[in-house]
């Protein structure tokens, strides 16, 4: 939160029916409808926007065969992408202020004490504020330790390859999100590095800084002194605050009339939540409460792991509960405008014990979420952006989401599957 007593934010700073990011922000200008500003197009990479940003582009298939030598296998490739091997892990002494265990920070640090590396591309968040995301490219391994912990706001990491460049920096590493990296792979040929590194997180449902300003006025009890937060895998977002205690809001206690359009249509139109072609994806959402979910992608993506493994402790993977039976709900959901309040408590409450006891968890909790957001973010870019869909859409949600084809036919009244 802003620590400089920023107003407070009367609304989202755009609606989901606008189409622009923060359109009257003087540096997106001439941006494409649709941008999360990623940072390549603050760089002098930007002529290369039109073939690298996944929102003009996506190439997630063709780089997924130039990466994996094979397009992504049927079963949990098709929601988690190509992989080697998957863990759940955590630091044995997590570092303070990480936002789970600290094992990205850790990894970056280790590239560059080990000599890997010489750069790491890594975001910390912008003097004055916990949580406003600012880019930096570190070049010690205290740098990057101090960049632990989410600014889960909108971050334009890939602005950073021009200095990249003016320091001559060969070996580089980044860590970021999925737009991001999508659009680093597909002009990674182009930077002349000798290796590039890359951990991605998994993400979804980004925002801007005002909006995330914004979102935690109207979600928790003391928006200024939330210290961290995070979507937990029991539906519901832990903030702690600056006392050490811990706010849990359920999400279905969420007011959703309030947020409606907070999210960028970029999030909106977004198909990589796994962060499906970095080297080696670190999240928590597969892995039970309290363990991180990591995906080795890449011989790279392994070699890194191993570099972390002595300083690990590790748990199973589980799954429990079955996704295909809350689909069918969620879109019909869907296919309803949103509603204007919360159901009534006793409802919610159900609703809680319900999702808490008998709904998906562990490994079938991160298909669920994966699933629903392909869903939802396909039926945006359906109402919003038709006729880009061809270029916007990857072959693999198709494919993805086929089985519940039918069930799509019958509330949208058109075919799952792309027009001709
Ligand atoms: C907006 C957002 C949404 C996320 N959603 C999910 C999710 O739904 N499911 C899931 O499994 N994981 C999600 N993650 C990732 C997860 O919250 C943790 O960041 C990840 O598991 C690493 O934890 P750690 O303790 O190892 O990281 P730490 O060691 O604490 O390091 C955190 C790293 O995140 C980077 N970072 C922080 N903010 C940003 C940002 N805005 N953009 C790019 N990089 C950033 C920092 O550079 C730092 O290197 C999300 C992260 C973000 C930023
Ligand atoms: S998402 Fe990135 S590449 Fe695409 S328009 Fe925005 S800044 Fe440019
Ligand atoms: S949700 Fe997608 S588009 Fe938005 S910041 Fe995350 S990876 Fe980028």
């Amino acid at each position: 939160m802003n620590q400089s007593a920023a107003p407070v934010a009367e609304g989202p700073s755009k609606g989901m029916g606008q189409i622009s990011l923060l359109s009257n922000d003087d540096r997106l200008k001439g941006r494409p409808r649709l941008c999360s500003d990623c940072g390549l197009c603050d760089s002098a990479l930007k002529p290369q926007m039109t073939q690298a940003c996944m929102f003009v582009n996506n190439q997630t298939d063709a780089i997924e065969q130039r990466l994996f030598g094979r397009s992504r296998g049927d079963g949990d490739e098709l929601l988690f992408g190509c992989y080697r091997a998957t863990y759940a892990a955590r630091m044995r002494a997590p570092r303070p202020g990480a936002q789970w265990s600290g094992m990205v920070t850790t990894l970056g640090a280790r590239l560059l004490e080990r000599g890997e590396v010489e750069a790491v591309i890594t975001t910390a968040a912008a003097p004055g504020t916990r949580f406003k995301a600012q880019p930096i490219l570190a070049r010690t391994p205290e740098e990057v330790l101090a960049t632990a912990g989410n600014k889960p706001s909108l971050s334009p990491n890939l602005g950073l390859l021009d200095l990249v460049r003016e320091q001559g920096i060969k070996r580089l590493a980044f860590i970021g999100t999925g737009c991001q990296v999508h659009a680093l792979r597909a002009i990674e040929a182009e930077l002349g590095l000798e290796a590039l590194y890359v951990i991605g997180i998994p993400c979804s449902d980004n925002v801007s800084y005002p909006d995330l300003e914004y979102f935690l006025e109207q979600i928790s009890r003391s928006p200024a002194t939330v210290v961290h937060h995070e979507f937990m895998q029991d539906f519901s977002l832990w903030l702690r605050h600056e006392d050490g205690t811990v706010e849990r809001v359920n999400y279905i206690d969420f007011p959703m009339d309030k947020l409606h359009g907070i999210f960028p249509s970029a999030c909106l139109s977004c198909f990589d939540y796994p962060n499906a072609l970095s080297d080696l994806t670190i999240g928590y959402m597969g892995a039970e409460l309290g363990w991180q979910w990591v995906m080795a992608r890449t011989e790279r993506g392994e070699q890194m792991f191993e570099m972390l493994r002595p300083d690990l402790e590790f748990g199973t993977l589980t799954e429990g509960g079955d996704r295909t039976r809350g689909m069918p709900r969620f879109m019909e959901r869907l296919n309803h405008p949103p509603g204007t309040g919360r159901p009534p408590l006793l409802i919610r409450k159900l609703v809680v014990w319900l999702q808490r006891n008998r709904g998906p968890r562990g490994l079938e909790f991160a298909r669920a979420v994966i699933e629903m957001k392909l869903l939802r973010n396909l039926n945006h870019v359906r109402s919003k952006f038709e006729r880009q869909e061809s270029r916007v859409v990857p072959g693999f949600v198709y494919r993805a989401l086929a089985p519940y084809a039918e069930h799509y036919r019958e509330l949208f009244d058109r075919d799952l599957a792309p027009r001709d």
